[in-house]
């Protein structure tokens, strides 16, 4: 038979692994408790859609629908996608569950997968995981706006990511009183000063203008000070609900820079925007996108509906946890039972479930051990104690618990030693 191949994760995917899978975990959960005292509920939504929400919701001519969707032609389905991101599945489901119908703002939270093909580097990956969270229908109040971002901010104080800076903007809405005549004006602007612009630059100037204030070449960035920007042309409605956000913000005591070049890849963002930065991220430092989108649940067959939502990097943000340093050590065992004999091994099966269900993590070795090679896997495999468990104990009923740390042992009874324990870890 042929020697099989040498399987290898796909570029820009990879395993997680523990212990790094507790942090993980231990990210999640935060997230979801701190969501659920702002009085948001998890959606579940699949990750495969129909190709034709993305192209609808994200932009048919946006590079992440045009070059970087995982897109295949199902047996007996149309064009089928893997998400890109999570926004446009929380619409469609709540357009097809009648969600308008329920008390709004309807406030929904979600974590997981999505897939993007991209150049592989720190911090991009083609699957990478997303936490975020949509407020859907009822008013579009300043104060959601700033109710949203002062969660996600509490969210990652809670979590301690380090050197978290959030930007704002409002980008405005689409009518010649407003983005529409700024965008035409840039286009201008830029169109005067084209031939001083990079390729990229000068392609986005014709297709999307905004996007080139996003660039980061350093021969571009005395020209982009030097445009137009878009804070002196929001109509006066935007400009009133931008001044509102940041009124809420500071009455939440949330600290924010405002932004001007802060403009959405997403065509459907409309007034406020947002971006969190964090420390020890090299260029992809962006942990947190987000912003209102008031016209996208009509944009996709749906009632008139006001929106507002964001999206956190899940890899980057735990990344940025794990340079800061602050991650403890989640790896390790409270107990390692090291038993000898048949009549110890009857006991330890018993014990450990016991401990088990008062919550201590067990190792209990499947076969007898040496008394110092037990010790010796004990302490590898970084546990508290060692539960001692040989003829001797059993036959006294005194059972021997050593303290790794210090090598020092005490003796206990059974319901003792469970006492101890307990004691031992509030
Ligand atoms: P970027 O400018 O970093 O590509 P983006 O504008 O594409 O970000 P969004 O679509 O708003 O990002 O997604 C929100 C967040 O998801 C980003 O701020 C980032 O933290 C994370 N993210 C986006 N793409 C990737 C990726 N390929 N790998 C890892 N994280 C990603
Ligand atoms: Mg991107």
């Amino acid at each position: 038979m042929a020697k099989p191949p040498k399987f290898q994760a796909i570029r820009g995917t990879r395993d997680l692994l523990p212990p790094e899978t507790a942090l993980w975990n231990r990210v999640e959960e935060t997230a979801r408790q701190v969501f659920a005292t702002f009085g948001f509920g998890e959606i579940r939504p699949p990750i495969l859609e129909p190709t034709e929400l993305f192209a609808r919701a994200v932009g048919s001519d946006t590079d992440i629908v045009s070059k970087e969707m995982y897109t295949f032609e199902d047996r007996d389905e149309n064009s089928t996608s893997l998400r890109p991101e999570a926004t446009a599945s929380v619409c469609r489901a709540y357009i097809e569950h009648g969600m308008q119908q329920l008390p709004l703002p309807v406030k929904l939270y979600y974590v997981g997968p999505m897939f993007r093909r991209e150049r592989p580097q720190k911090g991009r990956y083609r699957q990478f995981y997303q936490i975020g969270a949509e407020v859907l229908g009822g008013s579009d109040a300043p104060a959601i706006d700033a109710e949203v971002i002062e969660m996600v901010m509490t969210f990652f104080d809670r979590v301690q990511l380090p050197g978290v800076q959030l930007d704002i903007n409002s980008i405005g809405h689409t009518a010649d009183n407003c983005r529409r005549g700024y965008v035409a004006m840039l286009k201008g602007a830029l169109e005067k000063v084209k031939d001083k612009l990079g390729a990229d630059s000068q392609r986005r100037v014709e297709t999307n203008p905004l996007r080139v204030l996003d660039s980061k070449l350093e021969y571009e960035q005395p020209i982009i000070e030097t445009l137009p920007r878009i804070a002196d042309h929001l109509c006066d409605e935007c400009k009133a609900h931008y001044a509102a956000v940041k009124r809420q913000l500071e009455m939440r005591g949330v600290l924010y820079r405002e932004n001007w070049r802060l403009v959405r890849g997403l065509d459907y963002y409309m007034r406020t925007t947002f971006e969190i930065t964090a420390h020890g991220l090299g260029s992809q430092n962006a942990v947190c996108g987000g912003g209102r989108y008031d016209g996208l649940v009509d944009l996709l067959g749906g009632p008139p509906t006001k929106g507002i939502g964001f999206a956190i990097g899940e890899d980057r943000l735990i990344l940025s946890l794990q340079e800061s340093g602050k991650v403890a050590d989640e790896a390790g065992r409270d107990v390692y039972i090291a038993w000898m004999g048949e009549r110890a091994h009857a006991t330890a099966i018993r014990a450990a479930k016991d401990l088990r269900n008062a919550g201590f993590s067990v190792e209990l070795p499947p076969v007898e051990q040496k008394f110092g090679k037990a010790l010796e896997r004990a302490s590898k495999l970084n546990s508290r104690y060692a539960l001692i468990l040989g003829d001797n104990e059993i036959a006294e009923g005194s059972w021997a618990l050593k303290t790794l740390a210090d090598g020092s042992q005490q003796k206990f009874t059974e319901p003792e030693l469970l006492d101890f324990l307990k004691r031992s870890r509030d």
